[in-house]
């Protein structure tokens, strides 16, 4: 039996995927741990993993509520909170790490304080990735800007100072890119399949493309008219009423069902009465309704754009970041989407129409689909990390 520690930022669209991996390892016998966060509790105790909290040490929840936008975007920023969370922690992880003695542990890119604990430590080390993975080639597809580059170029002194603070207190760290990325010999899990992965032929065999995890439906969604099309911008960023309102406008007419999940924060009631072809929730269960979709106008979160081609659905595509950006590139570069070019009411119907009425987009996701379900899943992730044990 191999005792395995789990760290995770507090995001649904990252947490999600490692679920299953977690109940994978507790059914075969091993003992689990998770480090995460209180709105997450149940979530991981349900499939078997004891639940340790962090939110009182992470950096990210105190901050000033007007640098919010800084996070990921400003890097001597984002490096500050990650390394002032990763030191918050730093007892009492080391001295838990001491107690349980794990064989692995197994963290979120983004929860880069699993893996300062990992190297310092000595601890075999998994890094779980749920966006695409990234190296000098897919970054390409993130095209980077030049006075980005001049920006990180400035900040760089100040990252310097926070891998020093890391390194006095043990962190064999050299510089930001060893916590903040992953190379050619970091053992990686990536929550997709190797042919919806850009340049997945340009990393080593420490990665393994396990593919979507994909949760079972919760419930039956009822079809009820001929085409269905779902719309929802993720759980994060989706209080977006004047996109709602375009899309009730956009397919008042056509007899089409719509369901839009437009998030707990938006006032769907200043939305008035909708026309009978239209259901607008604060949230619906995405798997359900995406197994009776014909297209789903998405933000791109990795998780829904994942979700919507492993039933074969294909998107119209609506990101609002850089990583969902990326994601909505590979899709359309593959076929399986169409890019938005306004919220116009008019663009919306036509680039819905286009997409049910030209065959191919449904046929490419098809084609990604297939790609999914070929993958290893959850199995496939448990046995990368237990190889690791093993050794
Ligand atoms: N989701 C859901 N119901 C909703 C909206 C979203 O179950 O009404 C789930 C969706 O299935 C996906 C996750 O929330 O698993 C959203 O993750 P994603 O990476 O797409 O976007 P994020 O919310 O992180 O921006």
């Amino acid at each position: 039996m191999s005792k395995i520690v789990f760290f995770c930022i507090p995001a649904h669209g990252h947490t999600n995927p490692t679920l299953g991996v977690v109940r994978e390892l507790v059914e075969r016998g091993h003992e689990l741990w998770y480090y995460s966060y209180e709105p997450f509790r149940n979530k991981i105790e349900t499939v078997g993993a004891r639940f340790i909290p962090c939110d009182d040490f992470d950096a990210e929840q105190k901050i000033d509520p007007k640098d919010a936008a800084r996070v990921g975007s400003d890097l001597a920023f984002s490096t500050k909170l990650l390394v002032d969370t990763t030191l918050a922690l730093d007892e009492t992880v080391c001295r838990h790490m001491e107690q349980i003695k794990p064989d692995c542990i197994v963290a979120d890119s983004m929860a880069v304080w699993g893996k300062a604990a990992a190297m310092k430590l000595g601890i075999p080390f998994v890094s779980s990735t749920t966006t695409f993975a990234f190296n000098k080639e897919s970054a390409k597809i993130m095209k980077q800007s030049g006075k980005e580059l001049v920006k990180m170029l400035f900040s760089m002194p100040k990252i310097n100072r926070d891998v020093k603070r890391l390194q006095a207190k043990g962190y064999p760290v050299k510089n930001v890119l060893d916590i903040i990325s992953n190379d050619n010999n970091t053992h990686t899990i990536v929550y997709t399949s190797p042919e919806f992965q850009p340049c997945s032929e340009t990393f080593s065999d420490k990665y393994a493309f396990v593919g979507p995890s994909i949760r079972p439906a919760e419930s039956e969604f009822e079809k009820k008219r001929d085409k269905l099309v779902y719309i929802s911008m993720g759980t994060v960023n989706n209080d977006m009423l004047p996109l709602y309102s375009s899309c009730i406008e956009a397919f008042r007419d056509t007899g089409w069902q719509i369901v839009i999940s437009a998030g707990e924060t938006a006032d769907i009631q200043s939305l008035g009465t909708l026309p009978d072809n239209v259901e607008i929730y604060p949230r619906v269960d995405q798997i359900a309704v995406l197994k009776k979709a014909d297209a789903f106008i998405s933000h791109c979160g990795m998780n829904s754009v994942s979700e919507s081609l492993y039933f074969s659905v294909p998107l119209v595509l609506l990101p609002q970041t850089k990583e969902q950006e990326a994601v909505a590139a590979r899709t359309e570069e593959l076929g399986a989407g169409i890019r938005l070019g306004s919220t116009e009411p008019e663009t919306i119907c036509s680039a819905v129409e286009k997409l049910l009425s030209d065959e191919s987009y449904k046929k490419n996701a098809k084609i990604i689909s297939a790609g999914f379900h070929a993958c290893s899943g959850a199995k496939g992730a448990a046995d990368k990390i237990l190889s690791l044990c093993d050794n």
